[in-house]
């Protein structure tokens, strides 16, 4: 016999989003965590799925900090090209949307998994990196952070002043998170009373601890993924199945007519 999965009809998805929106409305404080879901919209290629940079070059091959102080010419090859990913990316309607809310008072804080900086040029002000910044550039030897646009990638790997190697300033495979960033997003997840987790599957620590610090704090959580993830049978009180660049949008347009 076959099974036809029950799809979401359009009245059910306006239920939900109305749901959401009224939520959203009452809280005193929302949160968004955000993932690479968020801007695979903006040409973003995630670390899991098979499409673009990541069928080339194994993350775990080139991803992890001791393969960049073992082979850096061949690590900085792939981080050039993902530098130039990045660089050319923009902010998508998801990007947008969520520095909207901001503008509106509706949004306080976002998390974010991501390194591509599309959430601060969208306009959003208060953005948690958790994962570092691709705007800057770390010497491994001396721990200075430099501008990107004043280091010339033309020959790699380029260097600090002390003739340290750079590395893009954000968290390798093997590398700690930073801890004033985990710390600023275990205090506003625990504060928020609603988080919204937009474009992350949220198994990777510990990022995935975030809406489970706030669902013990009596926080809601709003998910909005193209699948389900572990959060969504668990703990999320309503999901918004869909493309964060679709779903986002209609969200604000609620929101819009409720300040
Ligand atoms: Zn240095």
């Amino acid at each position: 016999m076959l099974t036809i999965r029950k799809r979401l009809g359009m009245a059910d998805m306006e239920r939900l989003l109305d749901k959401a929106a009224k939520l959203i409305r009452r809280a005193r404080a929302v949160v968004a965590l955000t993932g690479a879901g968020i801007s695979v919209e903006s040409g973003i290629p995630a670390f899991r799925g098979t499409q673009g940079l990541w069928e080339k070059y194994d993350p775990m091959e080139y991803a992890h900090i001791d393969a960049l102080r073992a082979h850096p010419e061949k690590v900085w090859r792939m981080l050039r090209e993902l530098q130039q990913i990045v660089e050319g990316a923009r902010p998508n309607p998801a990007h947008l949307s969520l520095a909207r809310m901001e503008q509106l008072g509706f949004l306080r804080a976002i998390i974010t998994q991501n390194i591509d900086h599309l959430h601060q040029d969208a306009g959003s002000r208060y953005v948690i990196e958790f994962h570092g910044s691709g705007h800057k550039l770390a010497c491994l030897s001396c721990g200075e952070r430099i501008p990107r646009h004043l280091v010339d990638l033309s020959s790699i790997p380029p260097r600090c002043f002390c003739g340290g190697i750079l590395k893009p300033d954000v968290v390798f495979f093997g590398e700690p998170i930073p801890w004033r960033a985990l710390i600023q997003a275990q205090e506003e997840s625990k504060n928020c009373d609603v988080m919204l987790v937009v474009g992350t599957s949220a198994v990777v620590a510990p990022a995935c601890d975030m809406p489970y610090l706030a669902k013990d704090r009596g926080a809601r959580i709003i998910e909005v993924n193209t699948e389900e993830t572990p959060l969504t049978r668990t703990i999320t009180d309503i999901f918004l199945q869909g493309s964060a660049g679709t779903i986002l949008p209609k969200l604000v347009a609620i929101l819009e007519t409720m300040v």
